[in-house]
């Protein structure tokens, strides 16, 4: 999202571009995500609103709330929460990704299965050596490679300077359609599965309260038992076979992480610049990861283009737009929690009630 965002506004400010990605393609999968607050004028200066309107999910009914037995006892329709503005937009991570493939200039280069090996950066911009071999001279790095960021560690400093666990895991992954799936969201203490259908098939997803666990997070096998010990705690409702879709090496859209914040000082060090998550992932909870993922990208291509040469200028410049945006959206986070994953059975029974509640106003609105 940050990296095709600033690959759009650095191309149309007039600088060649080369996009690099570790994947052989755009990454695919992901839960729908929210485009909002400042990111729809941002889309609409990009041309693209329009079509991610057109696109966006729509979600009419509540979805029923279940407690651990698999047993009713809620309703929660999520827009009682968490809208910005009522222009907010939900759309899948997929369609959105190739929404702003498509608004990135031809004459961009794009880089898959590439990385940056190192950066060494100097007064006439950065040397930069990619895993391939290959050698390139920039006037600017953007790292827009996400909470892992290589860019962050090569020049920064390592993750665990930056990257603040915010206490969950999550997981998400394509359901198979073998079979009928209910739509619900299961809650225990400290651990909630959701099974929806955003328009392109029905997908789970799981939030799980934990502290930091030591893994290496690209072992894909050690996230899937990670994701397996979590669910076995509930074997009611569709969760066994919502397990055995997890634990499939061949299920589609797969993703796991843990649910974290980037907190840095500065997110520009002389030409190089870390945007997104990389520099200030507002974590899963926020809501807020697109919006500031394409918010930053937006401000560091006019600010850089503005101040030209003067990078001190065009850093200073930038962390005053963009720091107080960042901390409000990174605070979302913190409302979202007790209401997704409530840690404690009276957390979660008081919850309940407050859905309860909202849905009898919603109802009296209503008129029924
Ligand atoms: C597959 C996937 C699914 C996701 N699902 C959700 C979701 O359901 N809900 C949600 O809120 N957020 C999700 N996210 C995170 C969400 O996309 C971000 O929070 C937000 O959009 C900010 O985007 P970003 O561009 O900063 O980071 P990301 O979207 O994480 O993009 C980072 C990109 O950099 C690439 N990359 C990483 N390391 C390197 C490297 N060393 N060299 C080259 N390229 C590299 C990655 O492959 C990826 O394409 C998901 C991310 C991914 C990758």
């Amino acid at each position: 999202m940050a990296g095709l965002s600033a690959a759009h506004w650095f191309a149309r400010l007039g600088h060649r571009v080369t996009v690099v990605e570790r994947a052989d393609g755009l990454r695919p999968g992901g839960a729908p995500i929210d485009v909002r607050g400042r990111a729809l004028g941002i889309a609409e200066r990009m041309g693209i609103l329009g079509k991610i309107e057109d696109e966006k999910v729509t979600v009419a009914e509540p979805m029923p709330v279940l407690d651990g037995t698999g047993t009713p006892v809620a309703s929660l329709d999520l827009r009682w929460f968490a809208n910005e503005t009522d222009q907010d937009v939900e759309i899948t991570r997929d369609r959105l990704n190739r929404i702003l493939l498509e608004a990135v200039p031809r004459d961009v280069e794009f880089r898959f299965k590439e990385s940056i090996a190192s950066i060494t950066d100097g007064a006439g911009g950065a040397d930069v050596s990619f895993t391939d071999g290959r050698r390139d001279h920039y006037d600017l790095v953007v790292g827009a490679d996400g909470l892992h960021s290589k860019v962050r560690k090569l020049v920064f400093g390592p993750e665990s300077d930056y990257v603040r666990h915010f206490g969950y895991y999550v997981a998400l992954v394509d359901l198979p359609s073998d079979r009928k799936w209910e739509r619900a969201m299961l809650n225990v203490p400290g651990l909630t599965i959701v099974v929806r259908d955003a328009g392109d098939g029905p997908q789970a997803m799981m939030l799980a309260a934990s502290p930091q666990v030591d893994y290496d997070y690209r072992e894909l096998d050690v996230q899937r038992k990670m994701i397996d010990d979590f669910l076995a705690r509930v074997d009611a409702w569709q969760v066994p076979a919502i397990r055995r879709a997890f634990t499939d090496p061949a299920a589609k859209g797969f993703y796991f992480d843990s649910v974290s914040q980037t907190h840095m000082p500065g997110w520009i060090k002389g030409n190089v610049a870390v945007i997104g998550d990389a520099g200030h992932c507002a974590a899963l909870l926020s809501g807020m990861g697109t919006t500031l993922a394409m918010v930053s990208a937006e401000a560091l291509a006019t600010t850089w283009t503005e101040y030209g040469a003067d990078a001190e200028a065009a850093s200073a410049a930038y962390h005053e737009r963009l720091r107080p945006y960042v901390q409000q959206c990174q605070a979302f986070a913190h409302e979202g929690a007790p209401i997704m994953v409530p840690p404690t059975q009276q957390a979660l029974d008081a919850r309940n009630a407050m859905f309860r509640e909202y849905a009898a106003r919603a109802a009296v609105a209503e008129g029924h």
